[in-house]
């Protein structure tokens, strides 16, 4: 669900994550649309409306995540959180092959990488083409 968030906070939000997306990295520039200030923990789960729980986020990776906050790794961990940028430092969980795919350095960057469809053969596409400009 959506909650009505103040325009000075969506600006700051978006200045704080030098507009780009929290999760996959792609800056706001190159996107078709506009990008969406969303709740690392969600509404449904006690989340407020506060900086410490928005993160900025391009319209792919909020609707893969929606209200999720963490998912199962069968045969490995029973449960694990995702990626939470007010608390993790994005270089320590992830790294970014030439290829253009994301490679997770820990569990939480690969339950990230999985339920966000961070390496959608799309964005891969995408990221190896902005690494190439060096826009990444
Ligand atoms: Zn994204």
């Amino acid at each position: 669900m959506s909650r009505h968030i103040p325009h000075r906070l969506r600006q700051f939000v978006a200045e704080r994550a030098n507009f780009r997306c929290e999760y996959c990295k792609i800056a706001e520039q190159f996107s078709f649309f506009n990008f969406h200030v969303e709740h690392i923990i969600s509404v449904k789960h006690g989340g407020q409306t506060t900086k410490n729980n928005l993160a900025y986020a391009c319209p792919i990776c909020n609707y893969n995540k929606g209200t999720d906050i963490a998912t199962l790794i069968p045969d490995v961990v029973p449960l694990v959180r995702f990626f939470n940028p007010r608390l993790d430092t994005w270089e320590e969980h992830f790294s970014v092959a030439e290829t253009g795919e994301l490679i997770p350095l820990t569990f939480i960057a690969m339950a990230t990488i999985n339920i966000l469809k961070l390496n959608h053969p799309d964005a891969v596409i995408e990221r190896k083409i902005l690494l190439k400009l060096n826009l990444i």
